[in-house]
């Protein structure tokens, strides 16, 4: 549809303009937003304006409504806040105010307004959407404007793009600028954790959110803290503090040295009475603990954006134009949202009423329909920080015939969060009254030396922020030698395993599903989480670590950027990880403002290259005084056997005949990162005890406890006449791997991923789920136009 509008508009309509205004609290991507719409809409032959200083700017029109080109937002993808302004403004609040609005758009001629705020400015847009007919009558009849002025104006279209570092926005799992602000949030308490645990001293600390616990559980999560207080979960007026200190108390006794409580701005008590970081500081020095309070305050705002909310600011910028040229006047004003890694669209109504809607039940102290109105993700997590936090004292203990012996294993490279991952496991496991057994040192040291260990509260309770695999991790799969695999799994009692790796680990679990018929053992359930900062594992949109490496590498290349930019006319060629997958090249390509983007998938040749000269000639043109940018090229190191990164750059340099200097370079194992982020540790909180649960499914489907029988039959189940039968299970959906696919979390059996969806040869999937970033890239970078002039 998008295209059939270009064509009509190429055909001599009138052109569309489109204006973008960002308003609220500014939160990171926000720029990364601007950018996309400006050029997006360029692309599309609309006109673009950038309404500055949000609401305040659209009520004073004129110099506030600007005309955008193409490099007014050159290099706008890592500047933090936002570059046209924001404000909050009292006027637009009033129906005057918003009349006056309405006249500035129809003077200056434009068809559609795409807001990004939060939920303030998205009910605001709402608001101004609902009465535009009316505001459009008022301004004929009391004279503002003619009836011919306005005809072509009966419709305004508005798309909202939630820019919020709060992600208060109900229907979109998370929002611009959230996991930005996340990240800064679990750097900060990470320093706090260091003097914490130094002093043995207890810390609360104050986050955003006046309405939305979503960065306090979030926080809660990534940073292993041990209370949360939001607003959508109001703790008891009588006994919170009785609540918190048994919590405290309980995990000082186990040996933790430091207490992290988080608190959301908006929390409160069932009798709607605030809760501060003063409040919670008391009860914890009434328990006897030395308190401090750390009120965060705007560093939450973030500065630049992380990699994630780059790109889905980007993606939900280019879908918001695209709604524009598809709106009808039939269609309701949509919001552009995001489900898992699917970019959506819903009725904006819809969403601001749903948002409302929960402000309303915290109002009413209707506090499960509060909660219960917050998305799938939401609500999981919060269940998960419960099971793994703060219901550690029995109450959610199984029965004794439930209970588990649960294996995990690292394989392969180390990847980001693979700690917070079997932290989150081994806490899920304790508390329901499973054992978590840590096989150490991958397959191999399981095969050389047998070592398990079984987990203990404290060895991983501060596993949550660190990098590397504190279990030990190997390359070896378990084909090595099943037999003795099979041996320890026996003599441990497994009766489950969680897997955490990358290619390795994927093929590591179809052996051990193919060695069931030889090793009945191997009968257990096993699930994978794909843990690689390749992003190669078949099936899977999404793997642990990923987060982190974009992260290291949106810094890596806003520090060459900007080194190119000081250097003036100089282009990097950056040489990326990913094996045979293109993805983390095509993904920073997209975040980063690339020229160009090498991978496997895509081909290069000289034809290729000259085109990049050219783009790189015409850039390069427009980069005057302090219109000046840093040019980077990104390369993946299996893209080419022949062009090699130095050779590209020798090329590049060579045939630029001295317009610009061309340097390589290559951040190596940088890319792992250090840290995990906050992103990812979430993630891996929420996988794995989406993994324990699975095996306790399977266990319970098969009604199986390790009962051993003879040497061969593990399992038992039960024949019609209700009698127990040994038996050996060959259920393929027990060995299955945890995959994102767009808007959907699943588990995948890995024989079919195996037969249907693996390229064994190339060690990733058959399936590039990455194809649209690359068509972004090219459209944003100017090279489909470049292609569109040639
Ligand atoms: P943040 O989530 O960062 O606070 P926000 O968009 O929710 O961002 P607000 O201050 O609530 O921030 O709203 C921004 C602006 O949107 C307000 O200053 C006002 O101009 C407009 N606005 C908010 N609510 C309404 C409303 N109910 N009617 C009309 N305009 C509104």
């Amino acid at each position: 549809a998008a295209t059939n509008l270009l064509r009509q508009t190429l055909s001599g309509q009138r052109k569309k303009k489109i204006a973008v205004m960002t308003s609220g609290g500014d939160s990171p991507g926000m720029n990364a937003a601007v950018r996309a719409i400006v050029r997006t809409g360029i692309h599309y032959g609309c006109d673009v304006y950038a309404v500055y200083e949000g609401y305040e700017g659209l009520l004073r029109g004129g110099q506030y409504l600007k005309k955008m080109a193409w490099e007014d937002v050159r290099g706008w993808l890592s500047e933090g806040g936002t570059l046209i302004g924001t404000a909050r403004s009292m006027d637009f609040r009033q129906r005057w105010g918003r009349k006056q609005a309405a006249g500035n758009l129809i003077s200056e001629g434009i068809d559609a307004l795409i807001v990004c705020g939060g939920d303030g400015s998205l009910t605001g847009a709402d608001l101004f959407r609902s009465e535009w007919p009316s505001l459009v009558s008022e301004l004929v009849s009391d004279g503002t404007l003619t009836e011919k002025q306005v005809e072509p104006y009966k419709n305004l279209t508005i798309v909202g793009l939630v820019g919020s570092i709060d992600n208060d926005m109900s229907g979109t799992d998370s929002t611009i600028g959230a996991y930005s602000s996340l990240e800064r949030i679990c750097e900060m308490v990470d320093y706090i954790d260091a003097t914490a645990k130094s002093h043995s001293r207890a810390f609360v600390v104050e986050v955003m959110g006046r309405h939305c616990g979503w960065l306090a559980l979030m926080a809660g999560i990534a940073t292993g803290a041990d209370y949360i207080f939001i607003p959508e979960r109001a703790v008891s007026h009588q006994n919170w503090q009785l609540e918190l200190q048994e919590v405290c108390k309980r995990h000082k006794s186990k040996g933790r040295r430091n207490i992290t409580v988080i608190v959301a701005e908006g929390a409160l008590d069932d009798e709607l009475n605030p809760i501060t970081a003063d409040m919670v500081k008391d009860a914890l020095v009434e328990l006897g603990l030395d308190t401090r309070c750390t009120i965060l305050g705007h560093v939450q705002r973030g500065g630049t954006a992380v990699a994630h909310d780059r790109w889905l600011a980007t993606l939900q910028g280019v879908d918001a134009v695209k709604a524009v040229l598809e709106n009808t006047p039939e269609t309701p004003s949509p919001l552009i949202g995001i489900l898992e890694n699917k970019i959506i669209r819903m009725p904006l109504v819809e969403s601001v009423k749903l948002t409302g809607a929960v402000a309303e039940a915290i109002e009413n102290k209707d506090f499960d329909k509060a909660i219960s109105l917050r998305d799938t993700e939401f609500i999981e997590l919060y269940e998960n920080f419960l099971s793994t936090t703060i219901k550690d004292d029995g109450t959610e203990l199984l029965p004794v015939t439930e209970r588990l012996n649960v294996g995990i294993v690292h394989v392969g490279a180390p990847s980001a969060a693979l700690n917070a991952a079997t932290r989150s496991a081994a806490l899920y496991c304790l508390s329901h009254g499973h054992k978590p057994y840590a096989i150490l040192n991958g397959f191999a040291g399981l095969i050389q030396t047998g070592k398990v260990k079984e987990l203990n509260w404290l060895d991983v309770e501060n596993w949550h922020n660190m990098g590397g695999s504190e279990i030990g991790t190997n390359r070896c799969v378990a084909a090595e030698d099943l037999g003795t695999i099979a041996y320890y799994f026996q003599k441990n009692k497994l009766d489950g395993l969680i897997i955490l790796g990358g290619f390795e680990g994927f093929k590591s679990l179809k052996q051990l599903r193919d060695g069931r018929a030889e090793y009945p053992i191997f009968n257990i359930p096993m699930a994978l989480i794909p843990s690689t900062i390749s992003n190669n594992v078949p099936g899977t949109e999404y793997s642990l670590g990923v987060d982190t490496c974009l992260n290291a590498l949106v810094k890596y290349t806003d520090d060459i950027k900007q080194s190119a930019s000081a250097t003036r006319r100089r282009v990097f060629v950056i040489e990326v990880h990913g094996g045979h997958s293109g993805y983390i090249a095509t993904y920073i390509g997209l975040v980063s403002g690339a020229v160009s983007v090498y991978t496997p998938e895509t081909q290069i040749n000289l034809a290729s290259i000259r085109e990049d000269l050219d783009l790189l000639t015409e850039n390069f043109s427009h980069d005057q005084g302090e219109n000046r940018n840093g040019k980077i090229l990104i390369r993946n190191e299996e893209a080419s056997s022949v062009y090699s990164t130095d050779l590209i750059g020798d090329i590049i340099a060579e045939q630029s005949k001295g317009k610009f200097g061309v340097r390589t370079a290559i951040p190596g194992h940088v890319q792992q990162g250090g840290s995990p982020s906050s992103k990812d540790r979430v993630v891996a909180s929420r996988y794995a005890v989406k993994c324990v649960k699975f095996l306790e499914e399977w266990n319970k489907r098969n009604q199986l406890r390790g009962e051993n029988v003879d040497s061969k039959v593990l399992r038992f189940t039960f024949n019609s006449q209700g009698e127990k039968v040994p038996t050996v299970i060959h259920e393929d959906e027990s060995a299955a791997v945890i995959c994102v696919n767009g808007s959907k979390v699943t588990f995948k059996p890995i024989t079919d991923l195996w037969d249907k969806e693996t390229n064994v040869e190339l060690r990733k999937g058959e399936k590039v789920h990455w194809t649209e970033y690359t068509q972004i890239s090219e459209m944003l970078s100017g090279r489909s136009r470049l292609r569109a002039e040639i």
